[in-house]
């Protein structure tokens, strides 16, 4: 039997506790957001209070990946 150590990356493993947090309380530092999952295939977190309901389309490109970055509260009329 060999034992193998799976390693994740830094930023792996902020995502994985990432969502699991949002998963549990919706919010992150206090603020309530949602999941999106991007075209590229990683899920990233929105606090826009903007968009449609994620429930129905959850698939939007994130701004690292070509999306539009989101419109916070506070930025002004989209
Ligand atoms: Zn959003
Ligand atoms: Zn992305």
């Amino acid at each position: 039997m060999t034992s193998e150590v799976v390693k994740y990356t830094q930023e792996q493993v902020d995502e994985i506790v990432l969502t699991a947090v949002v998963r549990a309380t919706g919010k992150v530092n206090g603020q309530p957001v949602h999941i999106h999952k991007c075209t590229n295939g990683h899920a990233w977190f929105c606090a826009s209070p903007y968009c449609e309901d994620v429930t129905d389309n959850p698939v939007k490109a994130c701004e690292n990946h070509g999306g539009k970055p989101p419109i916070l509260r506070g930025m002004g009329r989209p």
